[in-house]
């Protein structure tokens, strides 16, 4: 039997039947197939989700966010939604079983077929080996890394929209009118577990089960380490150089 440590690309060709070969990049395809089923790992504040939506955009490969899915089931009211909701506002890890489920089944719908960019999930090694074991094979995981005071600031300007999710910074990346998104034109909200006494909960919690993932991957041989201070155009720029896609 494979394990994740036979490599995930193994595992990945061992699931192959019947899976739709994977995209060609839009302008100017190259000849070879991209590959864009990415993890992206990295402390809350880290800008990954930033990161995600931008190549998701360009690649046209849909993000799937962990934390974005499980505030809308808390604001829909879902028993699902319902059952998150401490854990979310304390800043602890959702229980692993419901946030598999939910991944699982996000990861069965059609738009999955071309790649996805997983973002902020696993966050456990519980959620890496269930992954594994849905077969769905990943080429890439980012690991972003960023100093912690640099973390803790961008997290605390943290200004979020409730209806398309767009992240912006008081500071570094603000919208056109203050507090008002640009897209959906409501009011941004400062999520409950972007504030001081939570955050640092998050931090720790980030520490002690989710950084570990980065040694699960590195064995793997498909762990990217990204910078991720400076603008989100350098950031930007170091993804596509590290991942050549
Ligand atoms: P995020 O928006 O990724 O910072 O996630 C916000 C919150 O959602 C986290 O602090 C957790 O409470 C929960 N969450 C998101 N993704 C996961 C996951 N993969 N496992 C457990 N909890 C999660």
């Amino acid at each position: 039997m494979l394990t994740p440590e036979d490599g995930l690309n193994q595992r990945a060709d061992a699931s192959v039947e019947g899976e739709a070969p994977l995209a060609l990049p839009m302008e100017g395809a190259l000849l070879t197939p991209i590959k864009m089923r990415l993890v992206f790992l990295g402390s809350p504040g880290v800008g990954k989700g930033t990161q995600a939506k931008r190549l998701s955009k360009q690649y046209s490969v849909p993000q799937v966010a962990t934390g974005d899915m499980l505030r809308a089931a808390i604001s829909k009211g879902t028993a699902e939604g319902k059952e998150a909701k401490s854990y979310v506002d304390s800043g602890r890890l959702v229980p692993d079983h419901l946030v598999i489920r939910i991944v699982q089944a996000r990861l069965l719908e059609d738009d999955m077929r071309n790649g996805f960019i997983l973002d902020g999930f696993p966050r456990t090694k519980e959620q890496a080996d269930a992954l594994f074991e849905m077969g769905v094979g990943i080429d890439k995981v980012l690991n972003f890394y960023l100093d912690e005071k640099i973390l803790v600031s961008r997290i605390e300007g943290r200004r979020t929209c409730s209806k398309c999710n767009e992240i912006y910074h008081m500071d570094y990346h603000p919208p056109v009118v203050v507090g008002i998104c640009d897209r959906c034109g409501i009011p941004l909200i400062h999520r409950k577990d972007d504030k001081a006494a939570v955050v640092k909960e998050r931090l720790i919690v980030y520490q002690k089960e989710t950084a570990p993932l980065t040694q699960y991957y590195e064995k793997q041989g498909c762990l990217f380490h990204i910078d991720a201070n400076g603008s989100v155009e350098d950031v930007a720029r170091r993804i596509q150089d590290a991942c050549r896609f």
